[in-house]
């Protein structure tokens, strides 16, 4: 009997189409070619299942986004633009119909969580989204994948309380923005603390408004916090939360720019601990929405430990109990 559950990777080589200058812009083409090299010669190999995503369309993304900017940022990478809002989103022509792929990548992990069960499912798409708002591309996202993910699992499969736990090294203000007044999705997020780290939001404070108050929870840490302090986070405060929540089901933002090595962001993680975060969500799951997590890649710009952070990472997701 295999070691690892079967691992579902939702992706295209259409990701590797939204260029802007290859290793020039850090959020590059070869963060996603560096992770299936580095997976295919593993101890993964063997329990990798490689799917082809098919493009969201305009339908599952008016639930997040506003039609006025969807046409804007097809507009912008249509006309030649290099950047669309700010100089760090940078575009290229491809960019627009390359997010839509992405946010069908997301609906497909959903699809794929709804049809099977004992699977690691895991959308490595590009470009990234937790910091998309409504009306707003910002920190090289442009489509929030894990919000558009919610919303679909919410409307096609009549789910109800979604459960986003994003352990990127930033906080997502995006999901955050999208889901700030809905009780019915708890967004949890575990990130460098803003007075220290892009984008400058998620402070403890921040809970949710109206109907959503008690339904955000930002766990801002300190630069320099590395798996003790995450581990000890993740048990006495996003499990309790789970619990209490009781979900249907759950999506991680699945971000591994908190390592050590990568320079954006001052947290210190150590590789071993995304197995750790793996294994946490991998069990909270099964006890407490019959396993239907999925896993969408964020952030993660250091080229040589991001193949081995989200090998890791699946692995404490994938390994038989
Ligand atoms: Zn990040």
């Amino acid at each position: 009997m295999a070691q690892f559950k079967q691992i579902n990777m939702i992706y295209s080589d259409r990701f590797l189409d939204h260029d802007t200058g290859g290793q020039d812009h850090p959020e590059s083409p070869e963060r996603l070619t560096r992770i299936i090299n580095h997976l295919r010669k593993g101890p993964l190999k063997d329990s990798l299942n490689f799917t082809e995503p098919s493009s969201s369309g305009t339908a599952d993304i008016l639930p997040v986004h506003s039609r006025e900017y969807l046409l804007r940022f097809e507009e912008a990478c249509l006309s030649g633009r290099e950047t669309f809002g700010h100089s760090d989103n940078r575009i290229c022509y491809d960019t627009y119909e390359v997010a839509l792929l992405a946010a069908g990548a997301s609906e497909m992990a959903v699809d794929i969580a709804e049809e099977a069960t004992g699977q690691v499912i895991f959308s490595l798409a590009r470009p990234p989204g937790h910091h998309a708002e409504a009306a707003l591309p910002l920190g090289f996202c442009f489509l929030n994948n894990v919000a558009i993910a919610a919303r679909y699992w919410q409307r096609k499969y009549a789910r109800k309380r979604i459960f986003i736990m994003d352990f990127d090294a930033h906080h997502g203000n995006g999901i955050q923005e999208t889901f700030d007044e809905d009780p019915k999705v708890f967004y949890a997020s575990i990130h460098e603390h803003p007075t220290f780290s892009f984008p400058g939001t998620g402070y403890e404070e921040d809970t949710g408004s109206g109907a959503g108050e008690g339904f955000t929870m930002n766990m801002a840490l300190p630069p320099g916090a590395a798996e003790s302090l995450v581990l000890k986070t993740l048990k006495e405060r996003v499990e309790p939360a789970m619990e209490q929540f009781q979900p249907d089901c759950i999506i991680a933002a699945a971000g591994f720019d908190g390592h050590e090595a990568d320079d954006m962001s001052g947290l210190a993680y150590s590789t071993s601990l995304f197995g750790h975060i793996g294994s946490f969500l991998a069990v909270l799951a099964d006890r407490v929405c019959q396993g239907r997590l999925i896993s969408i890649l964020e952030g993660g710009y250091n080229l040589d430990f991001l193949g081995p952070s989200v090998e890791m990472y699946l692995g404490g997701l994938a390994v038989k109990i």
